[in-house]
């Protein structure tokens, strides 16, 4: 380390004691930007430490727990980490991680650094730091008001990984994902089979599924893509309706897979070995999660039952299928930020019959200015929901008419702006049995675990 470096981690690391002793907010970007100010290197310099490599978890919707995960099945290895655990997935976040987890005097003890990194600060990142590994979990049209196409993505994260042609572990069923960077050495993982579905006869996307349904085309013809399976959004096996071109084999699989309420079970198979995998969050898109962690841990040279084992201790993070108890009635609090996140949520609130349900929509900065995203968002699945709910947040009326619009009987849809009001009208629904789902914004988030902590409740990560 150059002395400016060592600086650079001095002020850094004084910069972020002192934003937690005056009791700021979480992830502050602060003592990264201030680091770099010092040194422009210092982010290569403290990477450069680990000593087996550096990981970046990329994609639109599942970077946090499929690094959570990840991390899981690292540690249940023996292995030590530095993660970007808060979520601070920018530049200067990234490089906030590094400075905390260093010494004083700049010196870094971890086997892997782990980042969750932003689609767009991807290609930053790899300037500066050599990545051995880019994961890339789905490509969902995201906050339209931030990246502009989908096409402008894909972009970034191929250029991030070509910078030094890295491993892209990529998901097979996502033709967004599977067909980037055909020049780099690439892992496929992917669904091969759900109990009880079969495959169908090849049809195309159009007018198929619920309405988070995206299309897809070939990266080689550019003619739409055809299904046999499709298990949510373009995520299924497909193929080009016109080329050759089709779904990847991969090589990390998940067959025979059951999505509960609160988790999921399914036979992992990691080229010619299997084991039974057990993962404690709901929804299929944790099971994708899992896998995506489950690649990358094997491309490291982690054994499956290692994977296996790490992937059932995972303890869940800050508002990502995070289960508590509030006055003895059980809450799962998962946030909502996209249509395809959004979807994937309410289906596992669907397929739970106990559930009871409190939506809070803000429309800050951070959970994206442009609430239309509510309508490509599959609410269509609580048609019928039998049971009152809960709308809340800044845009709570909003969401009161998209409840309406998508078949809930106006009788049942409450809206209460006031978030804490509106959690207790909530918990005052719930009945022994029933868990309480809360489906929060970003800020919501925010809000509720200030609201929690005033309660005596404190969630992951806080
Ligand atoms: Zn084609």
């Amino acid at each position: 380390m150059d002395p400016s470096d060592t600086v650079a981690v001095v002020a850094g690391k004084f910069t972020a004691r002192a934003i937690r002793f005056m009791g700021a907010g979480l992830g502050s970007n602060l003592p990264g930007k201030l680091a770099r100010r010092f040194a422009p290197t210092v982010l290569t310099k403290l990477s450069e430490q680990a000593k087996s490599g550096v990981i970046a978890v990329t994609g639109t919707n599942g970077k946090s727990t499929t690094s959570g995960l990840l991390s899981s099945i690292l540690r249940a290895a023996g292995l030590e980490l530095v993660h970007n655990k808060q979520g601070a997935n920018l530049v200067a976040g990234i490089t906030a991680s590094l400075v905390e987890s260093a010494s004083w005097s700049g010196k870094l003890s971890a086997d892997y650094c782990l980042f969750e990194t932003d689609e767009a600060a991807l290609p930053l990142i790899a300037k500066e730091v050599k990545l051995s590994q880019v994961v890339v979990t789905n490509l969902f049209r995201d906050q339209l008001d931030r990246f502009g196409e989908l096409d402008t993505t894909a972009k970034l994260i191929s250029k991030g990984i070509l910078e030094n042609k890295t491993l892209a572990i990529l998901n097979a069923d996502d033709p967004n994902v599977s067909q980037l960077v055909p020049d780099c050495p690439r892992m496929f993982f992917g669904v091969e089979s759900i109990k009880g579905r079969e495959e169908k006869p090849a049809a195309t996307t159009d007018g198929m599924g619920p309405n988070s349904m995206e299309l897809s085309y070939c990266a080689q013809c550019g003619s739409e893509t055809a299904y046999t399976l499709v298990f949510y959004g373009q995520l299924g096996h497909w193929s080009c309706t016109k080329c050759d071109f089709k779904r990847p084999v991969p090589r990390i699989k998940a067959s025979d897979v059951e999505v509960g309420p609160t988790g999921s079970t399914f036979v992992l198979t990691i080229d010619d070995r299997q084991g039974d995998a057990v993962v404690p969050l709901p929804g299929m898109f944790n099971v994708y999660n899992a896998l995506a962690a489950a690649a990358s841990a094997a491309s490291l040279g982690v054994t499956i039952e290692t994977i296996r084992q790490g992937l059932k201790n995972y303890q869940t993070l800050f508002g990502r299928s995070e289960r508590i108890s509030i006055a003895g009635k059980s809450v799962l609090i998962q946030l909502i930020k996209n249509p395809a996140g959004a979807s994937q949520a309410i289906s596992a609130v669907a397929a739970d019959p106990s559930a009871r349900i409190l939506v809070a929509i803000n429309d800050n900065l951070a959970d994206g200015r442009d609430i239309s995203w509510l309508w490509d968002a599959d609410f269509e699945q609580l048609a019928g929901h039998a049971k009152k709910l809960v709308v809340s947040g800044q845009r709570a009326e909003d969401m009161a008419v998209r409840m309406k619009y998508a078949g809930v009987d106006q009788e049942n849809i409450h809206a209460e702006s006031k978030l804490d009001k509106a959690l207790d009208q909530a918990l005052d629904l719930v009945q022994s049995g029933e868990t309480l789902w809360i489906l929060p914004t970003y800020t919501c988030l925010l809000e509720m675990q200030k609201i929690l902590k005033a309660r005596g409740v404190s969630l992951a990560g806080t």
